[in-house]
């Protein structure tokens, strides 16, 4: 069986590494709030090339934290609308709604699966406060228009980074011809000085990341982070994901409990030093699968940018239930991101009318082939060519 995602084989190749992180917050008898977690934050922050990174619970509350935050701060307020992808994982959108806020979903670019960008204007009104942009399957949604959007009409920018750790967003276009050219963390940081070069997660006001175990960056369990270049929002936050208190027994908020364990902490600062040769190795796989499937009827994935880095590799196929049956009888694991779009679940009745063609096209076509650092490229071949002999 080719697994979609073998994460033993992950944590195992990160031995002996992982288990003497481990035993070392184990034996320090600290568990939360420590130094993991501070080094952690500090070494995400100039990774990802932003001034602040606050560790929270998970990628949910890393976004419903940021939305929460910029309410206290005065900068949203209840009833505000957030311009949110109508494809993407439900947690985008929960963020929004849990807050009062109102999502208003606009519709995927069929090429590549994100916002189109060039639907936002015609979507904005006098309530629109925010737009979220989510990096789907690996993929930054960004052009410079959208801070000429978010300028004109005063917007927030919101990240949902939970798909695309490491992920590099580059204004002169990047030969994909030539790995090499990825930009390394000295030009990354020199980007967040005004460069060319920038990773996601530092594109706009703030992004939520998250370190669920099979994220790119994934932890042992739940994790996640917010990482922004605004300090007054990074404190708010850590107040906020701390009962509301940012000096012990003084509560200034009604706040939460949502913090970044010293373990995770540990377990991420091994797996981080990793991440850029994981998403070179991921987007060779990429790579490979274009080069190796030619089914009639599949639609692949571009890869004519680099700013991407692979957590998913998905293509399309009108037949997509039927293909995917067809490749478990061969013993090949795929999965579906995402079968019902956000809008038209039952949790969201109040949306389910809306009629988003594009996003249902999406949702019915769309296959998620198997992908990871510890892939091998025999496996690609295995998965391509059983692609290739579906007769549909
Ligand atoms: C995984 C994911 C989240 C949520 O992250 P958790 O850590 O599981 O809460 C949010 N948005 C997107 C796009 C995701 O893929």
């Amino acid at each position: 069986m080719i697994k979609f995602l073998d994460l033993q084989k992950v944590t195992e190749s990160f031995q002996p590494k992982l288990n003497e992180a481990i035993h070392r917050v184990v034996d320090s008898g600290w568990f939360l709030l420590g130094k993991e977690v501070s080094s952690f934050e500090q070494e995400y922050a100039s990774y990802t090339g932003t001034g602040y990174c606050v560790g929270v619970g998970n990628g949910l509350d890393a976004l419903r934290l940021i939305i929460r935050a910029y309410m206290k701060m005065g900068v949203l307020k209840e009833g505000d609308e957030v311009i949110v992808p109508a494809n993407t994982f439900i947690a985008s959108v929960l963020a929004i709604t849990e807050n009062q806020l109102t999502p208003v979903f606009v519709e995927p670019d069929i090429q590549n699966s994100n916002l189109d960008i060039g639907l936002i204007e015609q979507h904005i009104t006098e309530k629109t406060k925010a737009i979220m942009v989510v990096h789907l399957y690996g993929q930054v949604c960004w052009a410079g228009e959208l801070n000429s959007i978010a300028k004109k009409y005063g917007l927030k920018i919101i990240e949902d980074n939970a798909q695309a750790a490491g992920a590099v967003w580059s204004k002169n276009d990047i030969s994909p011809e030539e790995p090499s050219n990825i930009p390394g963390k000295k030009k990354i940081l020199a980007a967040a000085k005004g460069i060319d070069h920038r990773r996601s997660g530092s594109l706009g006001d703030a992004a939520a990341h998250s370190f669920y175990p099979g994220k790119n960056l994934g932890a042992l369990g739940d994790g996640g982070a917010v990482t922004t270049n605004d300090e007054d929002l990074a404190n708010t936050i850590r107040a906020l994901a701390n009962y509301g208190s940012s000096e012990k027994y003084i509560h200034r908020y009604k706040g939460i409990n949502s913090r970044l364990d010293e373990l995770q902490a540990a377990i991420l600062r091994v797996k981080l030093a990793r991440l850029d040769q994981d998403n070179h190795r991921r987007r060779e796989i990429a790579r490979l699968y274009i080069n190796s499937i030619n089914q009639k009827n599949v639609v692949l994935p571009s890869d004519t940018n680099l700013a991407h880095v692979w957590h998913l590799f998905v293509v399309r196929h009108p037949d997509r239930d039927d293909l995917m049956r067809y490749l478990l009888e061969k013993q090949i694991q795929t999965l579906i991101h995402y079968p019902v779009p956000p809008n038209k679940q039952s949790a969201y009745k109040e949306y389910n009318d809306l009629s988003l063609p594009v996003t249902e096209i999406l949702h019915q076509q769309v296959l998620s082939l198997p992908i990871s650092p510890v892939m091998s490229e025999h496996d690609v071949q295995i998965v391509a060519e059983a692609i290739n002999s579906y007769p549909n």
